[in-house]
């Protein structure tokens, strides 16, 4: 098993072990400790870190894809097998439980660019489709959604802008998760808190939001 490990010195007493959604090994050291010490530390903890690893890789968020036949790629909640082929023409597209990556070459870079473009544009799609919608229906209109990549938070809202912004990890979720964040940030330009009656108002428009939120939440 290949093990990406960082090492960092630090000013603490004791060896610090971490492992990230991404499958890197993270270790914060004193810095009198030898390397030596940190290898045997690592080897001693490799069973744990296996599982470890093995917990990561089975979850859901295609951390851990190298863009190959036989791997699974989740997009919108669904789990789709990857079918990966070279092509003049780059691009990607869902067929029956497929998920198709045609690329000039084999290279990681070159797929991921491919697959990243093509999560952007369906998620422009999908969130200013659902944003115009619930915006409708509640009578709020945000001036703009943005995605990012946040750390912590699915969306937020920018009262004084009235700007919406949604996280790019959303593309993994099912379509109702999705809409239970956009309509969440929608409610927040009347009511910018999380009092009883913001909740009060997210259930007005959908009833139910709980059930959502736990199915955005898991995994
Ligand atoms: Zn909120």
């Amino acid at each position: 098993m290949i093990m990406k490990i960082i090492i960092t010195r630090k000013k603490i007493k004791n060896l610090i072990l971490k492992i990230n959604d991404n499958s890197e090994i993270l270790i914060s050291a004193p810095y009198y400790v030898s390397e030596v010490y940190i290898n045997n530390f690592i080897k001693s903890k490799e069973d744990w870190i296996k599982k470890q690893l093995e917990v990561i890789k089975n979850k859901n968020n295609n951390n851990n894809l190298s863009y190959n036949n036989g791997e699974e790629f989740i997009f919108l909640g669904k789990k789709y097998n990857i079918i990966s082929d070279i092509s003049l023409i780059s691009k990607c597209f869902i067929q029956n439980n497929n998920f198709y990556i045609l690329s000039p070459d084999n290279l990681f870079n070159t797929k991921h660019k491919i697959v990243q473009d093509f999560i952007i544009k369906n998620l422009d799609f999908i969130f200013s489709d659902i944003c115009s919608k619930l915006s409708q229906k509640v009578g709020l209109f945000p001036k703009s959604i943005k995605i990012r990549d946040m750390k912590s938070r699915w969306g937020s809202c920018n009262i004084k802008t009235k700007n919406i912004t949604l996280n790019y990890r959303l593309y993994l979720k099912p379509i109702e998760a999705i809409e239970y964040v956009i309509l969440h940030e929608i409610c927040h330009l009347l009511y910018p808190h999380h009092q009883k009656s913001f909740w009060d108002f997210v259930a007005k428009f959908m009833p139910d939001y709980k059930i959502r939120k736990k199915i955005l939440n898991k995994s």
